[in-house]
């Protein structure tokens, strides 16, 4: 029953009294955005007020804003590196925050070659876990019914490593996973999985998966949404059901477990699931055994209302794979985080994903905004002035800059957002991409957002053929002269008697080449310093080839994102020796001095 007397909220009415308070909670903290963040920044000033880096600055234990602003430097990782490398190798003085670090969260950002080691501190977890708790009350406004039914969610821990000076250092959602907050935390009938903890906590990934899927599959009827935290994670998912369905199916035809899941507290977690149900192992086997995945989530798992899994940023390309799979199912991007800090969620988490705003919650740390201008406007403008959260302007373009409870300050998190509207006084944020260039021969520069455009763009022609790209990476090849762009491509086929035509490939190449930049066509064209692009088609599963070797070197299967641009040796010799067929643009792209528009 909504209850519409406790629920000041502008959101919408509660699904119950507990979801009440979490959006009145929203409501309080978005209605006060820059009162919040003053109280906010003082605080977090004042708790390291006595460390190494605020006493550096000499910020003498200021607290206001325009003293901070004007003694803290705008700093990213590299310059941060030598504080962190100390507390890494067991200085416990404090040197960025007055609280112990209890330890290091593995970013998937990296540093020279590693991942950037973000220190934390034991009340973050409770900020995390203070954002987390408000997701499903603004779902509930959206989706009715969630308490009916349980959440199918593939997610899994990785293993940590420790610093030279003795500190855990593993990724945020395995710290999250393992902490009692997660572990031992109330039963809520809107957030009930069913994947028992012992699954997700298992570091095996193979009985990890293999568990969380089995479970799925039982508790068929009662999921209500499937998800991941990334679509990758969930591409994967559905990948494993692929190739393991004869499996599991026998496991549920017989009622036991295989015997490659040796991880005895899995084992007992699921004994009492476990019973021959035929009728189920049929059924799974006949969805399954034809190959065909066409809406297979929505076979499977016929009361699915959404999938939970972030489609954003980076994560956009897999939209067409996932519609494909899920039957096109609404896609819930729900919540915006990072190692460094949680920093939002989706106030309107059913919206399209070209739709999806993240509302930065001002409690969580004190945000401000460098305004990200075009190359013209920087010159003209050196040292822009950052801006305050609630100060942003809706169409504005910004990068992301922190300051933590843990002791990050003035931190550029490398994130381009652009604001798209308010909710109350606080902001909502579009995320555009990551800063960073992907590739360059020349003067060119190319960002991922470029590059997935025309991959969008070139294939757009291959949908006469029933052919999407599933995956996809790239790489600036200097070995020739002039170098030139390569972009690997995992085809899906649906019908291999229609796939499209090496005619067709090269004039993806082509399209590529026109939906790239001006700086790209002129060095094409005029230049000729760029020499033609280059498609290499991949066999299927290269991709995930790729995923397990970075698995293999640390990555964890939670954040993974599949690299939009690969320059390290072994993964390109991987690439190459998947290559099916290549294929070259056989004309230049148009380019005039004059611009497009
Ligand atoms: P990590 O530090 O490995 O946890 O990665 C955090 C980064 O992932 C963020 O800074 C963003 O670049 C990206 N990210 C996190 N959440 C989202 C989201 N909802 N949409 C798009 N990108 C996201």
């Amino acid at each position: 029953m909504a209850i519409e007397s406790c629920n000041p909220s502008s959101l919408g009415p509660a699904a119950c009294e507990k979801d009440a308070k979490a959006l009145q909670f929203i409501e309080e903290m978005t209605r006060n955005t820059d009162m919040v963040q003053e109280k906010v920044l003082a605080e977090i000033l004042s708790q390291n007020a006595e460390t190494e880096y605020l006493q550096r600055y000499e910020l003498d234990g200021a607290t206001d804003r325009d003293t901070f602003k004007s003694k803290i430097p705008v700093v990213t990782y590299e310059d941060l590196q030598p504080d962190i490398q100390r507390i890494a190798n067991g200085d416990r003085s404090p040197i960025l925050s007055a609280h112990p670090i209890s330890e290091f969260l593995t970013s998937s950002g990296t540093s020279a070659g590693e991942r950037k080691l973000m220190p934390t501190i034991r009340a973050e977890l409770d900020r995390r876990q203070l954002l987390y708790s408000l997701l499903m009350p603004v779902m509930n406004l959206y989706v009715p019914g969630l308490n009916m039914g349980k959440g199918l969610y593939f997610l899994f821990i990785k293993s940590e490593t420790k610093t030279p000076g003795g500190l855990l250092a593993r990724p945020v959602l395995t710290s999250y996973y393992k902490s009692d907050h997660f572990k031992t935390r109330p039963y809520d009938p809107y957030n009930v999985y069913t994947s028992p903890n012992e699954a997700i906590l298992c570091p095996d990934s193979f009985q990890s998966m293999y568990t969380q899927m089995l479970c799925g599959l039982y508790q068929r009827m009662e999921v209500l949404r499937v998800g991941a935290v990334f679509a990758s994670g969930l591409l994967r998912a559905i990948r494993f059901l692929q190739i393991h369905w004869e499996e599991l199916a026998h496991d549920i035809a017989t009622g036991t477990l295989s015997h490659k899941i040796t991880d005895s507290s899995i084992r007992e977690a699921v004994s009492g699931l476990l019973k021959p149900n035929h009728q189920l192992a049929q059924l799974i086997t006949n969805e399954c055994s034809g190959g065909n995945l066409d809406g297979i989530i929505k076979r499977i798992w016929p009361n699915t209302k959404y999938l939970d899994v972030i489609v954003t940023g980076a994560m956009a390309q897999y939209i067409p794979t996932l519609e494909y799979y899920s039957g096109s199912l609404p896609m819930a991007c729900t919540m915006y985080a990072s190692s460094e800090c949680y920093f939002g969620l989706n106030l309107n988490p059913m919206s399209k994903p070209s739709d999806v705003s993240y509302t930065i919650m001002p409690n969580m740390g004190y945000f401000e905004f460098l305004p990200h201008e075009s190359s013209s406007d920087q010159i003209r403008n050196s040292t822009p002035r950052l801006v305050d959260l609630a100060d942003v302007e809706v169409g504005k373009q910004y990068e992301l800059v922190i300051t933590t409870y843990a002791g990050l300050c003035r931190y550029r998190v490398g994130d381009i957002l652009r604001v798209t509207g308010f909710h109350n006084s606080a902001p909502q944020f579009k995320f555009i991409r990551r800063k960073n260039v992907l590739l360059s021969i020349d003067s060119d520069k190319t960002d991922e957002s470029e590059l997935q455009k025309a991959v969008e763009n070139a294939s757009e022609l291959l949908r006469e053929f029933d052919t999407s790209v599933v995956e996809y990476t790239s790489y600036a090849d200097t070995k020739t002269i002039p170098g030139h762009y390569v972009i690997y491509w995992e085809l899906l086929v649906k019908d291999p008697s229609k796939g499209p035509s090496q005619e067709v490939l090269n004039q993806c190449c082509l399209i590529m080449e026109e939906s790239m930049n001006s700086v790209y066509r002129q060095c094409r064209v005029a230049d000729n310093s760029i020499g033609p692009l280059e498609i290499r088609v991949v066999k299927n599963g290269t991709f995930e080839e790729l995923m397990d070797y970075a698995i293999s070197r640390g990555a964890s299967i939670n954040q993974y994102k599949v690299p939009r641009c690969v320059n390290f040796t072994p993964i390109t010799e991987l690439l190459d020796s998947r290559v099916l067929s290549t294929h070259f643009s056989l004309a230049c792209p148009k380019w005039t001095p004059e611009r497009r528009r």
